[in-house]
């Protein structure tokens, strides 16, 4: 029981696949990220990205714009972008300062360059089924559970968080699956009556160790999106991980987890991103 989903090594493996693929293209695929302003949280994540890109053998693009930055600044930019034929994959580093508009920035990217899934138009995709690029982090949950050759077909799948970016393409992407799944929130009544019945259960909420062992279903498949300090400072995950491990088949940590995964999907989107614009 208890069996570890190791992130990192699933993570290695996609990105690894990906470097032997671009090994054989004339024309390396291209990933550009736009950071504005000085967000701390950011700055690693943009860093991340970047190793990632280069690692894997994409030309990476980082485009730094101070705080300040016009809102007109930001959009020319991902207009300029999104004409470039080397440029296949377009991210904007959320959060964005407050006086930008984050859902006009992000809807003004290609729909085909949309690597983070983020645009209206790649949301609609993926809710009716038509091919699409999906959001990196419900995307690698899906490749975790895979992962642990459980089928998830007519499993019983619930997942706490309804958010655009997690809960509910998680949720979508489950349906995609063929399980039945319940999504909760914080409006949910008897939250655990739920989730014990849940053999495969994501964590998408933003508390530290939110989901306990009495929430949980004896065998269940557990994946823990969230990104937490917990009183010590440390990094931790919304599963209380120590408590819930043995009652599961398979589990993810934090850190070391779904984060990790969600790099490598952003990776996998780009070269995804790359064929579908149709570039040999
Ligand atoms: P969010 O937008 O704050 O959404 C949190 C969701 O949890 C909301 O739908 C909220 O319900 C629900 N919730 C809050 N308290 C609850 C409670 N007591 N019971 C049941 N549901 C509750 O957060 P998010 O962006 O989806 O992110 C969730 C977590 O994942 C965060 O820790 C974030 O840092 C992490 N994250 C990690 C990655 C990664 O790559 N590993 C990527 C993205 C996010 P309501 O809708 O009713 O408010």
């Amino acid at each position: 029981m208890g069996n570890i989903i190791d992130g990192k090594i699933l993570a290695a493996k996609i990105k690894e696949e990906i470097r032997e693929h671009v090994k054989g293209l004339k024309i390396k695929p291209g990933l550009a990220v736009i950071q504005v302003g000085e967000d701390p949280a950011s700055k690693v994540y943009v860093g991340g990205k970047e190793k990632d890109a280069q690692e894997v053998g994409f030309l990476s693009e980082i485009h730094r714009l101070g705080a300040d930055t016009a809102q007109e600044t930001v959009i020319a930019l991902v207009k300029k972008l999104n004409e470039r034929k080397e440029i296949n994959g377009i991210l904007v580093q959320l959060p964005l300062p407050e006086h930008l508009n984050e859902e006009l920035i992000t809807n003004t990217i290609d729909p085909l360059k949309d690597v983070d899934g983020f645009t209206y138009n790649s949301a609609g995709r993926l809710l009716t089924g038509s091919k699409c690029l999906a959001a990196c982090t419900p995307s690698g949950c899906i490749e975790m559970i895979k992962s642990t050759g459980c089928e998830i077909k007519g499993k019983n799948a619930v997942v706490i968080g309804r958010s655009n970016i997690v809960g509910k393409p998680m949720a979508i992407l489950l349906l995609q699956e063929n399980a039945t799944v319940t999504i909760c929130h914080s409006r949910t009544v008897d939250l655990p009556s739920i989730t014990s019945k849940a053999d495969i259960l994501v964590a998408a909420i933003g508390r530290p160790k939110f989901v306990k062992a009495d929430m949980v279903k004896q065998g269940a498949v557990v994946i823990d999106v969230g990104m937490n300090r917990d009183e010590n400072g440390k990094l931790c995950g919304d599963v209380d991980f120590e408590n819930v491990k043995e009652k599961t088949s398979f589990i993810t940590p934090v850190p070391g987890g779904v984060g990790l995964m969600t790099r490598a999907m952003l990776m996998k989107n780009t070269l995804e991103a790359y064929k579908m614009q149709g570039i040999k």
